[in-house]
């Protein structure tokens, strides 16, 4: 689960990591009251999961009420790079020397932690890793040993962070490292980190995903889930505890297994094809879960072909096929099926859907994932 800036910066707050005092508002009074809180001159930031706000007119300086009115005015409501602004966050603003990166992630491939840090902040770190690779220093942390001062102390000096911001540097790099693991982070990031004029730092910007796999240790997460933005699809999904993420294509996809799934995503992909969902059934594909994700991929009007590629397991083919046939039975479908169901008893499940009934322009089996891909996209492609 992705936070917004404002509650990045609490969540921040709550391990020790330095924000400048601020409110969140979702009206211009209530921009002006978090204004006066946070004392002038302030900066009005829109609250949007996208980067490069600043570009896109999305934070501005006030120095009185009349401007965080006429600034928080044009920014509520502003659309950023498709994001329509519901919040703003009003903090006191921050005088800038320098501005750095720093961010902690997970490494799976080196199955340790990974802090990145740069003292070419302020810029998307993609366009540093292009322009410059060197400014960014690296440092793999094994995650029972954790990360020690003088281990943060030796990256910032790496990094060629400026001598009298090390000390700081590295005791917050220390405190987003805890707030990383103890936080349950899957993504820790401050850009800029800045150092001030007065020779402090401090996180002027925060990007934190939250391990959704820990929600059951925190139920203070609750208040997060509550603001979280999901399109329409989802929201119908999560309704349905479906694992399901939309996209902008025309493949609905429905597959047992995340891996199954992504695969399938790829080949769609391959043989030209875009799907318009990621959405892994699970291991129990009976015939409540398949006349769920049918209802949710039907909802989707982008959906021109639906591909259901099942590779049975511990799900036998049978009890997949039954639960297409009651569930095509319960939605009234806009768009075909194509089908590739192999593995545990899938001879069973084809005769099942065979001897449905179901017209043969509704449903369509497939025997390779391939063919049930080109098969799909042809059909969503008007082919
Ligand atoms: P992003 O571009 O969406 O990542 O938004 P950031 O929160 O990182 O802000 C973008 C830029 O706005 C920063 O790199 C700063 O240069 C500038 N900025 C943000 N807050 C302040 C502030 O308090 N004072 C000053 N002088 N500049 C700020
Ligand atoms: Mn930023």
């Amino acid at each position: 689960m992705d936070l917004f800036e404002y509650q990045g910066k609490q969540y921040f707050a709550r391990y020790g990591i330095p924000v400048s005092p601020g409110d969140v508002a979702d009206t211009v009074d209530g921009a002006v009251a978090a204004a006066e809180q946070a004392g002038y001159p302030v900066v009005v930031k829109a609250q949007v999961q996208v980067g490069g706000r600043g570009k896109a007119g999305g934070i501005k300086l006030a120095d009185n009420a009349d401007e965080v009115r006429h600034h928080a005015g044009n920014i509520l409501g502003m659309d950023i790079k498709g994001h329509t602004v519901k919040r703003v966050w009003v903090e006191h603003a921050s005088d800038i020397a320098k501005e750095y990166y720093a961010s902690f992630t997970l490494d799976r491939a080196a199955k340790q932690h990974l802090l990145m840090l740069s003292a070419e902040g302020g810029v998307e770190i993609e366009q540093v890793a292009k322009d410059n690779p060197d400014a960014i220093v690296m440092l793999h942390i094994d995650p029972v040993d954790g990360l020690s001062l003088a281990a943060a102390t030796q990256a910032a000096t790496d990094a060629r962070i400026d001598a009298e911001a090390i000390g700081g540097v590295a005791d917050m790099l220390v405190k987003l490292y805890g707030c990383f693991t103890k936080g349950d982070c899957d993504l820790a990031e401050i850009n800029p980190l800045i150092l001030r004029p007065d020779g402090g730092v401090h996180a002027l910007d925060a990007k934190v995903s939250l391990d959704n796999n820990a929600a059951f240790r925190h139920p203070e997460w609750d208040e997060f889930r509550a603001t979280e933005e999901l399109d329409e699809r989802e929201q119908l999904a999560r309704t349905h505890d479906l694992q399901y993420i939309g996209l902008d294509g025309t493949v609905g996809i429905i597959a047992n297994g995340a891996g199954l799934a992504m695969s399938t995503l790829d080949v769609v992909n391959q043989v030209g094809g875009k799907a318009a969902n990621f959405l892994d059934i699970g291991g129990g594909a009976n015939a409540d879960m398949m006349a769920a994700a049918l209802g949710v991929i039907n909802f989707d009007e982008n959906v021109k072909s639906i591909f259901i590629n099942i590779f049975g397991g511990i799900t036998r083919g049978e009890e997949v096929a039954k639960g297409i046939v009651e569930a095509m039975g319960r939605v009234d479908l806009r768009a075909p099926i194509v089908i590739r169901l192999d593995g545990t008893n899938a001879e069973q499940g084809r005769q099942i859907l065979a001897d449905a009934g179901i017209p043969a322009d509704k449903l369509i089996s497939k025997p390779t994932m391939l063919e049930a891909a080109k098969t799909a996209v042809a059909i969503a492609n008007g082919h």
